[in-house]
């Protein structure tokens, strides 16, 4: 006797069976959805991929060719492919000092026409190179596709991406090639996204896509716990978290535009940082339950590009460190990390904090400026510091994170002279010599180490 429930239950039993066998790459083409009736049914869909090529992946044309080669690679599986594209390496650069040679007549507008046009150049030839191959592609200017950005020209913010159009194309199957940095604003101009700002363009056609992956192709093979110039025990993440990335500065600012980071975190996109040049997989940048097993501490950060400046003698009254802060601000003097003391006397206090390397000599004259209107007694600045950062979202929920560095750093008898901490970071100032013995005993004292 036929009973739909029963065949219901059996069939759904078969099939579940059949789909817990398959690969997770296989299973990523198939699509399970229920009818209202409650029967499952199944069908094949595309992945969608943007590819992004950085610049030294593309940096001639035997290179573009490598690269078209990725891309067919990935439509050969039936995916929809996006790719986009650098300029060579150095092209920018070269393109920005022709502006300056060109002399005081600056306009913004112009300088985006001219310093965009190197990705423009690789978005045709690279096109050609997948034409080569056998396979549709065409090339989409910022303002073709179109990628809307607002009017600060030299580092605009993309406003929109209509999509509907490149969408299409895909299904059709033809592979869509995208210049990075470029945009168009409200009054029909050329915009560029900032330096860097090809992988903007990659996370926001990404998102704007809701593609399943995007893969940013570099010359490093992902992001490790540490520098591997450093510590030479530093692995191979296979996944690390959003904020993790954007917290491991100078382990990934150089990998990753710190914006496209935000930018992939706020719109869920699933980043890979990948090598060219490779094939081995690499690092995940992914939402924090992604990660199954996550390490308390994932990597051990540092950066050279810190000052210290101490002010002694501060006279110790409300308002002062709006006094010392504002006029910092105003002169474009970014402020990391602060320490204020109580004041012994009612009258005085001592305070320090830390600027960018490259802000040193402007913040010391800002200060000495208004030094006696403020009331400051003394000034000093040491450029030889080293700011160390543990970071870790596991640190979230795990105490004691904070003390093992300042032990560890003890037992090598390194002295501590500025501490910060985040919900995800401690992060401590040392004398810039520590540097190495600091972050291979921190790698070590995390369980960081590759055996
Ligand atoms: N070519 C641009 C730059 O060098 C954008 C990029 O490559 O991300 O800044
Ligand atoms: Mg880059």
């Amino acid at each position: 006797m036929y009973t739909p429930a029963c065949s219901l239950a059996t069939g759904t039993a078969i099939f579940l069976n059949w789909f817990s066998q398959l690969s997770d790459a296989a299973r990523s083409y198939i699509r399970v959805r229920k009818f209202p009736t409650g029967f499952l049914y199944w069908h094949l869909t595309m992945a969608r991929v943007v590819q992004k090529f950085g610049g030294t992946s593309v940096a001639d044309v035997g290179r573009i060719k490598q690269a078209a080669l990725r891309a067919k690679a990935e439509h050969d599986q039936g995916n929809g492919v996006v790719v986009v594209v650098s300029a060579m390496a150095g092209v920018t650069n070269n393109l920005v000092e022709l502006v300056d040679q060109m002399g005081s007549l600056f306009d913004a507008r112009e300088y985006d026409v001219v310093v965009s046009s190197g990705e423009q150049s690789n978005a045709g030839l690279m096109a050609l190179a997948i034409q080569d191959l056998g396979i549709q592609a065409r090339s989409w200017l910022g303002w073709q596709v179109p990628i809307e950005t607002d009017e600060v020209h030299g580092k605009a913010r993309i406003t929109g991406i209509n999509s509907g159009e490149l969408e299409k194309r895909l299904a059709a199957g033809e592979i869509a090639v995208i210049p990075g940095f470029q945009g168009i604003s409200p009054a029909n101009r050329v915009t560029t996204l900032g330096r860097g700002g090809s992988d903007l363009t990659a996370v926001a056609i990404a998102g704007a896509l809701n593609a399943d992956r995007c893969d940013i192709y570099t010359d490093v093979d992902g992001i490790y716990t540490s520098d591997p110039r450093i510590v030479t025990k530093a692995h191979k993440l296979e996944k690390i978290t959003y904020e993790e990335m954007l917290e491991m500065a100078s382990l990934g600012s150089k990998v990753l535009q710190t914006r496209s980071v935000e930018l992939a975190m706020n719109h869920k996109v699933r980043l890979q940082v990948r090598s060219t040049f490779v094939d081995d997989p690499g690092t995940f940048v992914v939402s924090e339950d992604e990660i199954v097993e996550q390490q308390v501490v994932s990597g051990i950060s540092h950066s050279r590009d810190e000052a210290k400046i101490t002010l002694l003698r501060v006279s110790d009254r409300p308002g002062v460190a709006a006094a010392i802060f504002g006029p910092l601000a105003e002169s474009s003097v970014n402020v990391d990390m602060i320490v204020q003391n109580v004041s012994e006397d009612g009258d005085t206090t001592d305070l320090t904090f830390t600027v960018g390397t490259g802000d040193l000599d402007t913040a010391v004259n800002v200060l000495e400026k208004n030094r006696t209107t403020i009331g400051i007694g003394t000034i000093l600045a040491d450029p030889g510091v080293v700011k160390i950062s543990v970071v870790g979202v596991g640190m979230r929920s795990h105490a004691g994170v904070a003390q093992k560095m300042f032990t560890t750093l003890a037992d090598k008898g390194i002295n501590i002279q500025v501490i910060s901490t985040s919900e995800i970071k401690v992060s401590v100032l040392v004398a810039e010599e520590y540097t190495e013995l600091a972050v291979r005993a921190l790698h070590t004292a995390y369980g960081l180490d590759a055996e």
